[in-house]
């Protein structure tokens, strides 16, 4: 039997991080992955021209950690940049309304009533509170009132996060705006705060992908030196040992079994879960509660001249009043160019989440048919799209529903009582890819202090 320090389960960012942070140490480290490819939901697919991202189209980071990963790997010579545009679209009254994301012309803007704009003014005097339970459709109504919910913050939770604001929990789902109530009392003064202390620090936001696309990234990672990557490796069965953990899975050499010092599960939740069960009926009942979200993304490749919008932006969120299909669309070729070949563009348009889930089973037709009603509408679209690629994701994100703190401080709770497992997976502080590189770092940190 084989004998390594750490054994991570599951090849998608997660796994794939914790593995990169892990080897900066001079231990001995495998990644096993069910797949024959690493990535998991990451996959950029190249076909007639076009670029497009199965999951992950792009990282957003104000993370000093991810920005610390960036440098010291090296990745950074592999970046693009997202294009230098402003523009970021609602869908107010059928139409696409730009909306500033300065905090004074935000307010300022005609998305809002005279009514919703007073309601930003009395922000500040509002007394703090914290609830545990609170959801994300409760929190922003208290602190900013309904317009706010279901024009902005509202489409924001259903289109970048397949979830439901009226289950998703506010501390879980929107930690930086929580923190702002909890440090200075008012979110609108908080952003004030922010915005003079980041002049100061210099701190950096960037949205970026990689040449070639977001699976540029995981072949990246994927040769990170002193790590052993085995593609075609389940993972069946966990046994705890008194220095370590026995693991099974289903090689393409048949069953093996190896011992691991420590086990990382960077796996979707209901499948660590499944490990878990012999060994821990509760933290099996805690990971099987996480609800997951299905989505599909429709990809669009049109001829630019048949499209009347100028796509100066990176794209739009729908409320949900507007009682469209889409939850959002992502304009590709506007925020990385080269995505869609010379003369066409690319639009990547979200059907589904928590709000619509039936929408994953739809067949081509009708999940076309439904995202062009919208586009044509919103963006003046004669004809039909020449190129159409959909990817459907029935597990496609983790909900952060309920009271998700308390369910995260169980879930560790019953992992004190099996030293060396650790649970690092999007189910955990954050979906993207930032959070997933910034949560494996502190993962290995755990490790490494154990080792
Ligand atoms: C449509 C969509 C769009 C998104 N857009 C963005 C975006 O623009 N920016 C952003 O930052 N994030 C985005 N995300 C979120 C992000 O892509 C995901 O949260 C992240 O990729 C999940 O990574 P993970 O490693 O936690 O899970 P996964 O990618 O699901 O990886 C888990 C891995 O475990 C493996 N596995 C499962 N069981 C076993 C087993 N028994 N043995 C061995 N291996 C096993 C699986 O095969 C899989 O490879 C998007 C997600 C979706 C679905």
């Amino acid at each position: 039997m084989n004998d390594i320090d750490v054994l991570i389960v599951g090849g998608g960012i997660s796994g794939l991080s914790v593995a990169w942070w892990l080897a900066q140490a001079d231990i001995s480290v495998e990644v096993w992955e069910q797949d024959t490819r690493l990535g998991g939901k990451i996959q950029s697919v190249r076909a007639d021209g076009y670029l497009t991202e199965q999951a992950a189209s792009m990282v957003l980071n104000f993370l000093p950690t991810v920005s610390q990963f960036m440098r010291e790997s090296g990745f950074e010579a592999h970046k693009t940049l997202r294009a230098d545009i402003a523009n970021r679209y609602l869908v107010h009254e059928g139409r696409l309304l730009s909306l500033p994301m300065k905090l004074v012309p935000m307010i300022m803007s005609p998305l809002w009533s005279r009514r919703g704009k007073l309601r930003f003014l009395i922000e500040p005097f509002i007394p703090r509170r914290r609830d545990a339970q609170e959801t994300v459709s409760e929190f922003i109504t208290r602190r900013l009132g309904t317009e706010v919910l279901e024009k902005a913050l509202g489409p924001f939770v259903t289109g970048t996060l397949a979830s439901d604001p009226d289950k998703a929990n506010a501390y879980s789902v929107l930690p930086r705006l929580t923190a702002l109530e909890r440090r200075y009392g008012s979110l609108t003064l908080g952003v004030f705060i922010h915005k003079v202390l980041r002049r100061r620090t210099a701190a950096i936001t960037e949205a970026f992908s990689f040449q070639g696309g977001m699976s540029t990234l995981v072949e990246l990672l994927a040769k990170t030196p002193g790590v052993h990557f085995r593609p075609g490796y389940t993972v069946i069965g966990l046994e705890k040992e008194k220095q370590g953990w026995r693991v099974t899975g289903k090689t393409p050499q048949g069953e093996q079994t190896i011992f691991a010092r420590q086990v990382v599960l960077s796996t979707p939740a209901n499948v660590a879960a499944s490990l878990l069960e012999p060994l821990d009926s509760q933290l099996t009942k805690y990971l099987r509660g996480i609800e997951t979200a299905p989505l599909s993304v429709v990809h669009l490749g049109i001829s630019r001249s048949a499209i009347r919008h100028s796509l100066d932006g990176t794209g739009f969120l729908t409320p949900r009043k507007e009682g469209l299909p889409v939850t959002g669309c992502l304009w590709m070729s506007s925020l990385f160019p080269d995505r869609a070949p010379q003369g066409k563009v690319l639009l990547s348009a979200y059907l589904g989440g928590a709000l619509q889930p039936a929408a994953v089973d739809w067949d081509d037709d009708r999940s076309v048919t439904a995202v062009m009603a919208t586009l044509q509408r919103l963006l003046g679209i004669k004809g039909d799209p020449e190129n159409v690629r959909i990817d459907r994701h029935f597990q496609g994100l983790p909900l952060y529903y309920g009271n998700y703190t308390g369910r995260l401080a169980e879930i560790d709770r019953h992992l004190k009582q099996l030293p060396g497992l650790h649970l690092d997976a999007n189910y955990r502080g954050g979906v993207s890819v930032r959070d997933r590189i910034a949560s494996a770092c502190t993962t290995a940190e755990r490790i490494l202090s154990r080792a």
